[in-house]
């Protein structure tokens, strides 16, 4: 089966092409002649990879798939979510996205230690968050999604030199307390919210 995947990054290809395996042949938008950079003004991922999908859709007619992920820190009230990508500016640096994560997270503690010294009563900080993958799907004009979730916690400082994004400050449950950056790619896709949602995917087309 021929199905586009909108995405411009070659490593998610790679990836996806992985996961699905044989009897898929994934096309990307630049091959079908779709050079512009693909729309995502949701307020949400799911709206988010609906967006991406339904762009291609309605330019091709062509069975397609999209993902949207983001990052979900409880003590920042679900922040920054569906603006992970742009948390400190338009340009996506993943230092400058770790550095503001960090600041922000040791502001809202430090504020929270304030308010219970002040006698208010605050809940502890916590540094519990959460990856979300929404893939939205387009097959044959009607729409499907799959959702994948990793949990762990916010680290205090950057580790570790693999992965992307923000691996080094991410440390999944269950890896003894190693970032994502730290836990090789085979273990990181075998847990991650995007391996989980590819494979939810992969499923579902596999019974068509
Ligand atoms: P996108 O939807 O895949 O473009 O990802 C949105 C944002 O989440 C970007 O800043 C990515 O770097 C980040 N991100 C997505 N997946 C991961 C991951 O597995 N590890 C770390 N950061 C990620």
């Amino acid at each position: 089966m021929k199905i586009v995947f909108a995405t411009g990054n070659s490593g998610k290809l790679h990836e996806a092409s992985e996961i699905l395996g044989e009897g898929f042949e994934l096309v990307t938008p630049a091959a079908m002649g779709i050079t512009e950079d693909i729309p995502e003004n949701g307020k949400t991922l799911r709206a988010n990879s609906f967006e991406k999908a339904k762009h291609i859709w309605d330019k091709t007619e062509c069975s397609c798939f999209a993902d949207d992920t983001g990052l979900e820190v409880e003590i920042l009230g679900g922040a920054p979510g569906v603006y992970t990508a742009r948390y400190a500016g338009e340009d996506k640096n993943p230092q400058a996205n770790m550095d503001k994560l960090l600041r922000e997270m040791d502001r809202r503690i430090c504020e929270a230690s304030i308010m219970r010294e002040l006698g208010i009563p605050t809940p502890h900080a916590n540094r519990r968050a959460r990856f979300r993958t929404s893939v939205a799907l387009i097959l044959d004009g009607v729409s499907h999604f799959f959702d994948g979730v990793m949990e762990g916690n916010i680290a205090l400082s950057k580790s570790g030199a693999g992965g992307f994004g923000y691996d080094p400050v991410f440390i999944p449950d269950g890896t003894g307390g190693l970032t994502a950056a730290e836990i090789g790619d085979t273990m990181k896709n075998a847990i991650s919210h995007r391996g989980k949602a590819m494979r939810a995917l992969a499923d579902y087309l596999r019974h068509q």
